[in-house]
């Protein structure tokens, strides 16, 4: 990764390895395929609720009241609806991650638990996943350890997703056409997205990636009078975002007016804003509710897998159980997270700074900015963390994330898999995560 820009010096920015695990940890085996399993009912049943205008509005209407964020994504949204060049195939890239939480009673297991849906911008399937299996074997080999008998599964990742955007890029219709990899100005995860880039050229030589930063992006964008893209004047067949996920990549409306711009367009978006929409926690909120996932999903069965691996979330809209689980977090903050309509990491509350949050705003509706979590105490292990060439022993508790990739046309799912995963782990003194929020290092799963 590149280290993050030192403005004052003026040197050439500088790069160093990602964090990572010395050595592989340990994981549930059925917990790893519980995850794998629902992953495809999860592309399903979201591409359902990101077309449903109506249950958005409904679901979506108190925080949009309060996060101006939330709400200029839903104001896109609707402008979509009725677009007469309205492109009907998307490119699905979601990351499903979950910590492990001990169940109840003897024997215990451990069942996952989902921690949130990324539906956009998921990173680390291009350097985080096989390189780093093949490194920690390599760890284990100088250490005299065998790794012959540990199951360390494979992970198709990179060449899965790889596959799927290049297929839905094909669906464009014009091999002159560009897939442009939109991203941020100080990009610090260069590698993870050339790692990528590569990828897809190994599958098809014929792709034409580029990456355009999206501030620059703003004046030099525009549509002809079919709807077509163009980017610095060269047409554009697909726009994948790894970034146009926080506020602070919004600084002026001129960059809110071009994201419309893509989205109204003929272009084809990973993600669309719909599926970026239904990425948010207050969804999730919402579909852990009693009796929503029935309306999206027919089969008993998917329902019974999707909803074992929810954990306990609560509204915190303006009404009386809103009130009670204010009351709950202020009473047992240990036991809960707050999170709010966020992506990149470092963004929940906790403890101290939770009851603070709470006791302020718990009484008015900007509490409708955030969802309440229960917290997930997963298993701890010792390992050693590399992090900027130092090496130091911590108690570790890990997340794994399970990459799935699909196209869409219209109300279709099509291609969708279920590709690779992703442990990421850290000490367990940390409460908040992310690789890139400088918390979480990269690891991998041996299956126990
Ligand atoms: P983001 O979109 O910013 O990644 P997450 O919901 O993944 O938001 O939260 C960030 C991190 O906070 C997670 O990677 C995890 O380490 C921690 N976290 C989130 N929710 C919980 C929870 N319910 N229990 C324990 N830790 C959590
Ligand atoms: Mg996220
Ligand atoms: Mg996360």
């Amino acid at each position: 990764m590149l280290n993050k820009p030192d403005e004052s010096s003026g040197d050439r920015q500088k790069s160093s390895h990602a964090p990572f695990t010395m050595y592989p940890s340990s994981f549930s085996k059925s917990a790893f395929s519980q995850t794998q399993s629902v992953q495809d009912d999860i592309h399903s049943l979201f591409h359902k609720v990101s077309r449903d205008v109506v249950f958005l509005e409904e679901v979506l209407r108190s925080t949009i009241a309060v996060d101006s964020f939330v709400k200029n994504l839903f104001e896109i949204y609707k402008a979509t609806l009725g677009n007469e060049f309205a492109q009907k195939v998307e490119i699905g890239i979601y990351r499903s991650d979950y910590m492990l939480q001990k169940s109840p009673g003897e024997p215990a297991v451990f069942l996952p638990k989902q921690i949130e849906i990324n539906t956009m911008a998921a990173s680390f399937f291009g350097i985080g996943t096989n390189k780093v299996k093949r490194l920690q074997q390599y760890n284990l080999r100088n250490a005299g350890i065998s790794f012959d008998n540990l199951n360390m599964p494979e992970n198709g990742a990179l060449g899965g997703i790889a596959r799927v955007m290049v297929e839905g890029w094909k669906k464009y219709g014009n091999p002159e056409a560009l897939f442009v990899f939109m991203i941020n100005k100080s990009e610090t995860n260069i590698y993870d997205q050339r790692a990528i880039e590569y990828a897809m050229y190994e599958y098809d030589p014929a792709v034409k990636v580029r990456r355009k930063v999206f501030d620059n992006c703003i004046s030099t964008t525009r549509t002809d009078q079919d709807g077509k893209l163009f980017i610095d004047d060269e047409e554009v067949a697909v726009v994948y975002f790894r970034t146009c996920y926080m506020p602070d990549q919004f600084p002026t409306n001129k960059h809110w007016e071009v994201r419309k711009l893509i989205e109204l367009s003929s272009a084809i978006k990973s993600p669309s804003i719909a599926h970026q929409l239904v990425g948010s926690k207050k969804i999730q909120q919402v579909l852990a509710k009693p009796g929503v996932l029935e309306k999206f999903i027919k089969d008993e069965d998917a329902v019974k897998r999707l909803r074992g691996t929810f954990a306990d979330l609560y509204s915190l809209d303006m009404n009386a159980a809103g009130d009670a689980a204010v009351k709950l977090a202020i009473e047992k903050p240990e036991g809960f997270v707050l999170k709010p309509q966020r992506e990149g990491g470092g963004n929940n509350l906790y403890d101290s700074e939770m009851v603070e949050q709470l006791t302020e705003i718990g009484g008015d509706e900007r509490r409708c900015a955030y969802i309440l979590m229960e917290k997930i105490i997963p298993p701890v292990q010792k390992n050693y963390i590399i992090y900027d060439h130092a090496c130091s022993m911590a108690n570790t508790v890990s997340e794994l994330g399970i990459f799935g990739a699909f196209l869409t046309n219209g109300d279709e799912v099509t291609d969708s898999h279920t590709v690779g995963h992703l442990l990421r782990s850290k000490s367990d003194k940390h409460k908040d995560g992310g690789v890139a929020a400088g918390v979480a290092v990269l690891d991998s799963p041996i299956l126990i």
